[in-house]
């Protein structure tokens, strides 16, 4: 049997949601956030599609080397920077920018010979506590790039927040409050904003901002779905049915035996699992839809097979295609149901899932 899991991902959604982030934030450039593989839709074919963003943001030195070898000429910053002085060549030869959190980059930096001026964006750490500097230590870490040859002089001052995407603003406030103190007399290009700052704190905008998960049509603040905010889901995961059986009253569905037939009925068989990236954590009741109408999922998920409830679904056959997420059912709500966030699900499709593309408009991306 040939896999049937298949991925498509929407370019015109991908595109339509670039270009609904240039009109919110229409006074910033915006870094496209493509690391994990774009969030799971693939690094070249989101870069590609995303081509119109004024920088791409990776997570490693070899998310440049793809970028670079397909061809792409803008900004692209690596969000972790350097881990050793031997990844210096490397960054100047593909002309990254690099991130600066820490202060033993800076010492790796001042140990590099070549005089090149190396684009700096120094991180620093207003509540995440996670990578950036603490604010004690800006000063003497700004003075001391500034006196280094081989640093570009326009530094670009950037921060993360912790809970953009929680309903209560109190610590982005707080957040944004502390990087203007220490960065408004700067004169200097700034960036803080995600995805869930864009849309939740327009103040925070600022001169950059950097979008992750809104380029994918993703939840990006709580409770709410990518298209509450206008933007489209780019990816829809589908698989087929391949099996049909009549089970009989009182038997038991899938491994552990954990659902059990309240009358005799039609169970389907969906050609997808975990070893797809389908979570195994979702309880029965979790609905995938065949023919545009819910089936709920019954028993344990499994590696490479999900059963379904057919008792409402008669006049279906074997072959009918199923929709995991996608437009029509939000990644979100499969998510919710697993116990995590849609991030985690894009990021989680497996190698062995095939991805094809799907090049129309996102309206019409929405309607199929
Ligand atoms: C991942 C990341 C982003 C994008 O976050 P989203 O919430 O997906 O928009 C922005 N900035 C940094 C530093 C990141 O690591």
């Amino acid at each position: 049997m040939s896999r049937l899991a298949t991925a498509t991902v929407h370019l015109g959604a991908l595109r339509a949601n670039l270009q609904r982030i240039r009109l919110l934030a229409a006074g910033s450039k915006v870094m496209a956030v493509v690391k994990a593989d774009g969030y799971g839709h693939g690094l070249e074919r989101v870069a590609r599609a995303l081509a119109g963003a004024d920088a791409y943001g990776v997570a490693s030195i070899a998310d440049g080397q793809r970028l670079r070898a397909a061809g792409h000429r803008q900004r692209i910053v690596v969000l972790s920077g350097i881990d050793a002085a031997g990844d210096l060549p490397e960054v100047r030869r593909l002309a990254l920018d690099v991130v600066v959190h820490h202060r033993a980059q800076i010492e790796m930096i001042r140990a590099d010979a070549d005089p090149r001026p190396l684009r700096v964006w120094l991180k620093i750490d207003t509540g995440m506590h996670r990578l950036g500097l603490p604010p004690g230590q800006v000063a003497s870490a700004v003075a001391n790039l500034r006196a280094l040859p081989n640093v570009d002089s326009t530094l670009i001052w950037m921060s993360h927040f912790a809970s953009s995407d929680a309903v209560d603003a109190t610590a982005t406030v707080a957040q944004l409050a502390e990087f203007d103190a220490l960065t408004a007399t700067q004169q200097s290009t700034r960036s803080i904003a995600n995805s869930a700052a864009i849309v939740a704190h327009p103040a925070t905008r600022l001169d950059w901002v950097r979008a992750g998960g809104l380029l994918y049509g993703l939840a990006v603040v709580d409770a709410r779905t990518g298209s509450d905010f206008g933007f489209y889901p780019a990816m829809s995961l589908t698989s087929k049915l391949i099996s049909i059986q009549r089970i009989g009253k009182g038997e038991t569905v899938g491994y552990g035996g954990t659902w059990c037939c309240p009358e005799d009925m039609d169970v389907g068989v969906v050609a997808i699992g975990y070893g797809d990236g389908y979570p195994r954590s979702v309880p029965s009741g979790t609905p995938v839809l065949i023919a545009g109408r819910p089936a709920p999922i019954i028993g344990r998920v499994s590696m490479d097979l999900l059963s379904v409830d057919l008792r409402q679904h008669a006049d279906v056959a074997m072959g009918a295609p199923v929709l995991l997420w996608g437009p029509d059912l939000p990644v979100e709500r499969i998510a919710a149901a697993a116990g995590t966030i849609s991030y985690e699900l894009s990021c989680g499709v497996t190698r062995r899932v095939m991805v094809v593309e799907d090049d129309h408009a996102a309206s019409a991306a929405k309607e199929s």
